[in-house]
């Protein structure tokens, strides 16, 4: 990667460079899921699920991200439900030390015509939630830091409201169905991202669930690659696709959509993961999440930062969002790392 020689850059600015590909001062933190634990909930007293659904909390909560943790993004949407929400799947809101969820063994819809957007979609609590969030957010912290909103991919959105199982098995027996779901489905994704948009977010997250341990490759070429190129164009923010597992397999497709970014799982190597997309977008992660910040320390934080940076990584944070009872201390250790390394290498030169 470029480096700038000006340690100048504001952290939006830094975010947005790294997003464009172009020279930043330092490798930006990024952070596209969610850093809310536990501990941090407690510091600003904001506990899950409030947090989740009072726009005031999840404002303050999501800015602990830069204020505390020293990531350049502050991202409020902690979960992947929102939306679903919006549509009237069951909800779990469990309580501080988990996340909420979509009850998926009650699933809304069987077919394609079930398919329905209600009109109140973006005024619904859960929906305007995250939008006065985002105003609150820019309007405290829009000058210094980038705010990231969120909007679930169709995939996602399949799984939620027709269960797993059965948008599965319609993916194998009727990919014309399929697709034709895929499409208006799409039209939520759409909606809520601009509507993020317009409230001040500088970009978005976009997870669409086409894990590694569910689909392959070639289902993604078929399926999504380009519903994700069309978003790409219907969105026109930084968009930031996420996608959890080993995905090596579709980092080519994924290349090609013209998504800003790709946040990407510790199951892939970061030097290997950089030669697929060979410069075509710039990848975010993928500090692995259940072992090394949830259950070792800062050293082996460090090692991945660093194979990362190695690697020439646009953007270092999380693999995807990280478990509510992760430590401070190690979720720090990844901007002291990333300042250190760039701090050396200014030394070299
Ligand atoms: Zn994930």
């Amino acid at each position: 990667m470029t480096i700038a020689t000006a340690t100048s850059m504001t952290s939006r600015e830094r975010v947005l460079a790294a997003l464009r590909r172009e020279p930043v001062d330092r490798t930006p933190l990024c952070n596209p899921t969610s850093v809310a634990t536990v501990e941090l909930m407690d510091l600003v007293d904001t506990p899950f699920p409030a947090a989740n659904r009072e726009p005031e909390l999840m404002a303050r909560l999501a800015a602990t991200g830069y204020t505390e943790l020293g990531f350049d993004t502050i991202m409020p949407v902690f979960s992947i439900i929102q939306e679903s929400s919006a549509l009237g799947c069951k909800m779990q809101w469990e309580q501080k030390d988990n996340w909420p969820t979509v009850r998926m063994s009650e699933p809304i819809w069987e077919d394609l015509d079930d398919i329905v957007i209600p009109n109140d979609f973006l005024t619904h609590p859960d929906m305007a939630c995250v939008l006065e969030a985002i105003r609150i957010l820019k309007k405290e912290y829009g000058d210094e830091a980038a705010i990231v909103g969120k909007t679930m991919g169709p995939w996602t959105l399949g799984y939620h409201c027709f269960g797993v199982e059965r948008f599965l098995l319609m993916s194998l027996d009727d990919p014309a169905k399929t697709k034709a779901c895929l499409e208006r489905m799409t039209e939520a994704t759409v909606r809520f991202g601009v509507a993020q948009m317009e409230a001040g977010a500088d970009a978005l997250c976009l997870p669409d669930h086409a894990t590694g341990d569910l689909v392959s490759g070639e289902y993604y070429e078929r399926y999504l690659k380009d519903l994700h190129t069309e978003l790409v164009e219907r969105i026109p923010i930084p968009l930031i696709l996420h996608i959890c597992g080993r995905t090596v397999d579709r980092m080519d497709f994924i290349a090609e959509t013209g998504m800003a970014a790709f946040h990407y799982d510790s199951k892939n190597r970061a030097q290997e993961s950089m030669d697929i997309v060979d410069g075509r977008i710039a990848l975010v992660g993928n500090i692995n999440n259940p072992e090394t910040l949830f259950a070792k320390g800062p050293e082996e934080v460090r090692a991945e930062v660093i194979e990362n940076l190695e690697a020439g990584v646009q953007m270092i944070g999380p693999e995807c969002a990280i478990p509510l009872q992760t430590p401070i201390e190690n979720l720090v250790e990844i901007g002291r790392t990333v300042r250190e390394w760039h701090a050396a290498q200014a030394t070299k030169h």
